[in-house]
Order: structure tokens, then C-alpha cells, then sequence
């Protein structure tokens, strides 16, 4: 049966019914064990939730707990140098997360008095903050109504109010109308335990792939299961993957904020590929290699963004950044001698986005 979809402000009462039954199922199964949940310092709550930006949450739990043993405050975090906060940071990943902290807290002591701004857009102007997250400073540390739409929570209330596409690519749009929904509920409930309420509930039962309709305890008010598009709902979310050709050659572009580096004698990371079968995983041992032996920088090198054909040839483009190390042998690129590269280095970089 076809999704119905109804005006996605939400009445008063649609609301109010929602969150006092999603606030029952908190009560009983929020996932109060977490050190961060009832946390109020905003300090400590960016802190979270930087460091659960693509990382699991008990993952993060043992970095959280050494990370504000080692920098309590966010003046401790500022007088510390680099080093001290990357090797804190060491085994959690995405070091660049560590990076933008740092400056963060360098920022917040030097221009702020020391405090975060209790504004979405005094922390907005905060360099490493974006929407979600200043969503989540404000509603948990201030129990402010202000909305944190993540993935999960934009799934949770697309399914429950309906109107609101789920796939990523046409998200965006409708960020404002999920945002508008979220708002809505916290008229009905603490601001900071229906963001938590929301979180825990699209992470145990209103999951991506097998949410669990048949007993959820808010099934007959959610709109996607009462009109039988929960499964219309996934199935739309993965367009088919289309075959793509063996590479026979990977380009590395090492990148910090919006500045790509260029190898001193010019051009981007490149190793060929031909004896390896064109794996992805050999070809980013072969770039951090290349970049740790030939150059004495260890880099980060993400999967194959994307697979094209340069010179006839199969060519996977992997966005890298730098882990530690002196960059003296990268340089950030101007606009003007990224041009001057080789047409296929410019077509890589373009492929990204970077040109
Ligand atoms: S009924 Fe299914 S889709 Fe609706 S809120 Fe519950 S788990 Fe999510």
C-alpha cells in the first residue's frame, strides 16, 4: 500500500499523544547508563557528542571517561598542546574531530570568556559546530526546545508523523518540517529527555533496517505502520549498486577544512594497483604507506569515494587526511595551482567536489 502522506506540521494532539507514549518507553528503557546522560556541563556534552559523530556509543564511553580525566574543563582542553590532544584522541579515529575540539575550547577561552554560547547561533559561529550539534549543547546541557535532527531522529519522526522523505539524498529539504515535529513534542515534555527519549528509541526499536512494528508501543500512532509503508519506507532507502570496474591506479587528495594539499614537487598521492585486483584495502595501505615512507606523515585514507576512468584506465579517488606529522612536504594548493595540475588530477579533484 503507498505511503499516505499528511500535512507534516503535526496537530497539537498528534504530538501530544506521541511523546507521552515515546516518554513511557524512556522511562523504561532510556539508556540511562550513559555517562553523558545526565550531564549538564556544555563543555561536556560537546564533548560527546563530537566524539559520537561516527562512532559507536560504547565505543566512545572509555575515551569520554579518560578524555575528561585528562582535560576536566574546556580552559584545560585550551592550554593543552596538540600533542597532548591527539594522542588522548589516539584509537577513537577521525583525528580531525580532535583537531576541531581543540580549537573550539583555543576559541571559546580566548574570545568567550570561557563559556559556550547559549545561542544555535552563537554556537553555529563556532568553527567544528554544526546544526545537530549546537541542537544537542542547547537541549541537554540548557534543556532549551531545541531540536537535534540526526539520522535517526529524522527517521524515527518521518515514520511517526509521515510526510517527510527518509532518503538522505532529498533530506535536507525536509530537515525544517522534521525539526518542526521535534519542536512540537517538547512542548509536551523536557526538552533534554525527549531529545534522549528520541535517540534511544531509533536505536533499539524504530531501527533503519528491522524496526520492531509488531511490538512497539507506539504503533497505533505512527503513521508509516497504519498505512503499511514502514516497508515502502525502507525499501526506497538503497538505490541497486551498480558495477563498477576494477582500478587499476588510486589517487589520494590529502585535504584539512576546505584546503586540499599538494606534495611539495606538485600532484596528489598515487600508487598503482595492478597486482592487488584492484582492492580497496590494498589501496589505502599503499597511500598511507607512500605517505609515511616518502614523505613522514601519517595520513587517514577513507574508502574509494568513487571509481573513474582517467587515461582509460580505472582510477579509485580516496579522500585522506593527515594524523600526525609535519606537513613541510604537502603545502596547501591555491585555486590557481590546483588548475595548473595534470587534466587527470584535475578531473580527480573535480570528481570530489574539490574544484
Ligand atoms: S511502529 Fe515501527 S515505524 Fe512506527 S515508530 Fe514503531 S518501530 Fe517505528
Amino acid at each position: 500500500m503507498p505511503v499516505q502522506h499528511p500535512k507534516s506540521r503535526p496537530t497539537p494532539e498528534a504530538a501530544k499523544a506521541k511523546t507521552a507514549a515515546l516518554m513511557r518507553w524512556f522511562e523504561e528503557h532510556g539508556r540511562r547508563h550513559l555517562p553523558w546522560r545526565n550531564e549538564r556541563d556544555p563543555y561536556r556534552v560537546l564533548v560527546s557528542e563530537i566524539m559520537l559523530q561516527q562512532t559507536q556509543v560504547e565505543r566512545v564511553i572509555p575515551f569520554y571517561n579518560n578524555w575528561l580525566r585528562l582535560f576536566p574543563s574546556i580552559k584545560a582542553l585550551a592550554r593543552a598542546d596538540e600533542h597532548q590532544v591527539l594522542s588522548a584522541w589516539k584509537g577513537l579515529g577521525y583525528y580531525r574531530r580532535a583537531r576541531s575540539l581543540h580549537q573550539i575550547a583555543q576559541t571559546v577561552v580566548r574570545e568567550l570568556g570561557g563559556k559556550l554560547p547559549q545561542t544555535r547561533d552563537g554556537l553555529l559561529a563556532l568553527k567544528g559546530i554544526g546544526d545537530y550539534t549546537a541542537g544537542a549543547v542547547l537541549a541537554f546541557a540548557h534543556n532549551l526546545p531545541e531540536p537535534a535532527v540526526d539520522t535517526n531522529v529524522r527517521r524515527v519522526i518521518s515514520r511517526l508523523f509521515g510526510g517527510m522523505p527518509v532518503i538522505p539524498a532529498k533530506a535536507g529539504t525536509q530537515k525544517q518540517d522534521v525539526a518542526a515535529c521535534v519542536s512540537a513534542m517538547m512542548r509536551h515534555a523536557q526538552p533534554r529527555e525527549l531529545q534522549s527519549a528520541l535517540m534511544d528509541f531509533g536505536s533499539a526499536v524504530c531501527t533503519a533496517r528491522t524496526p520492531a512494528c509488531g511490538t512497539c508501543p507506539l504503533n497505533q500512532l505512527c503513521h508509516a505502520y497504519k498505512s503499511g509503508g514502514v516497508g515502502v519506507i525502507n525499501a526506497v532507502k538503497k538505490p541497486k549498486a551498480k558495477r563498477v570496474p576494477r582500478p587499476m591506479l588510486a589517487l589520494g587528495v590529502l585535504r584539512e577544512g576546505k584546503a586540499v594539499y599538494l606534495r611539495r614537487t606538485g600532484g596528489l598521492l598515487s600508487v598503482k594497483l595492478e597486482k592487488s585486483g584492484g582492492r580497496d584495502d590494498v589501496a589505502r595501505q599503499a597511500l598511507k604507506r607512500l605517505a609515511l615512507e616518502k614523505h613522514g606523515v601519517e595520513i587517514a585514507v577513507r574508502p574509494a569515494a568513487t571509481v573513474i576512468e582517467l587515461d582509460g584506465k580505472a582510477v579509485s579517488l580516496h579522500r585522506c587526511s593527515l594524523l600526525y606529522g609535519k606537513v613541510g612536504d604537502f603545502q596547501p594548493a591555491s585555486a590557481a595551482r590546483l588548475k595548473q595540475l595534470e587534466p587527470s588530477e584535475q578531473s580527480a579533484l573535480a570528481a570530489l567536489g574539490y574544484l
